[in-house]
């Protein structure tokens, strides 16, 4: 089984994480950008964070045969904070970087107008530098939320086939899905989806454009939940080929529309084990 987590903040996880990760099935993962729970007190720490996403996170996961991609961007709760505001003018110099395949994450917290200038803001360069955008939906709210986020997509000029709307829900699945976004899910411990809520969302909805994230980051969270969806999913009777759309093939589409996604490292260690995970599908 092949599995890329689209979306897990490895700088708050161990190397006991990376290893059984790969053992799991994990073989690339996508970094975004967040808030690191201890406010920012000055852009420049951003740019420290940014660069390590960029150069110490790949390098930690290569070592564990796993393909690292981040996504940047000012995420939603801090566009509130007036000092951390001058990090929208210096994101240029990083969204053309080549490890960076996706703006985000980006979205609502509480739903203020600076969030609103950062979302709409931020779908602009990613739309100037031919990237998609990672948008979540609020934690608080979902579906209105959703519906403000998809109109800020729509006035946006980027297309919303070029977007993925996270941490949906069974509330909000059916809006997202009828958008033409791609649909992401976070599946928790305690909060957002489970594995079996998850199964029977896609039973609901199919499995078309759907990705499963752990989300796992600094609170109570688990890395191996992609595996354990994929596992959840043949219980209850998906083909190994609809795992592999969820948990591999729709991903690598997504963060493929930025021309930047490169996956050799964890092919090179998936074939230096003489595993043949990577074959077939694509
Ligand atoms: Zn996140």
């Amino acid at each position: 089984m092949r599995i890329f987590d689209p979306h897990i903040h490895m700088t708050s996880r161990t190397t006991d994480d990376y290893e059984a990760m790969r053992a799991a099935g994990v073989l690339a993962v996508v970094e975004p950008a967040f808030w690191l729970g201890q406010p920012r007190t000055s852009p420049a720490t951003f740019y420290d964070y940014f660069d390590s996403l960029l150069g110490w996170e790949p390098f930690r996961a290569a070592q564990y045969g796993i393909a690292h991609h981040c996504t940047i961007a000012l995420n939603p709760k801090e566009a509130n904070d007036p000092r951390c505001l001058p990090v929208l003018e210096e994101l240029p110099r990083y969204l053309v970087k080549d490890g960076v395949v996706a703006v985000g994450e980006i979205g609502y917290d509480s739903m203020t107008p600076a969030e609103d200038h950062a979302l709409a803001a931020q779908l602009e360069l990613a739309a100037d530098h031919g990237l998609p955008a990672l948008v979540h939906t609020p934690h608080r709210d979902k579906l209105t939320g959703l519906r403000r986020t998809l109109d800020v997509v729509r006035e946006s000029a980027l297309p919303v086939d070029r977007v993925l709307i996270d941490h949906l829900n069974e509330n909000t699945v059916k809006e997202a899905k009828d958008s033409g976004a791609w649909l992401g899910f976070s599946v928790y411990p305690d909060t957002k989806m489970d594995e079996d809520r998850m199964v029977a969302v896609l039973r609901a909805h199919g499995p078309e454009r759907v990705l499963v994230n752990s989300a796992a980051d600094w609170g109570r969270s688990d890395p191996l939940k992609t595996r354990k969806v994929a596992d959840a999913m043949l219980a209850a009777g998906f083909g190994e080929d609809d795992v592999d759309l969820v948990l591999w093939r729709n991903p690598v589409a997504f963060y493929g529309l930025s021309g930047r996604l490169d996956l050799t490292p964890a092919e090179a260690a998936a074939t230096h084990e003489g595993n043949s995970i990577l074959r077939g599908g694509e």
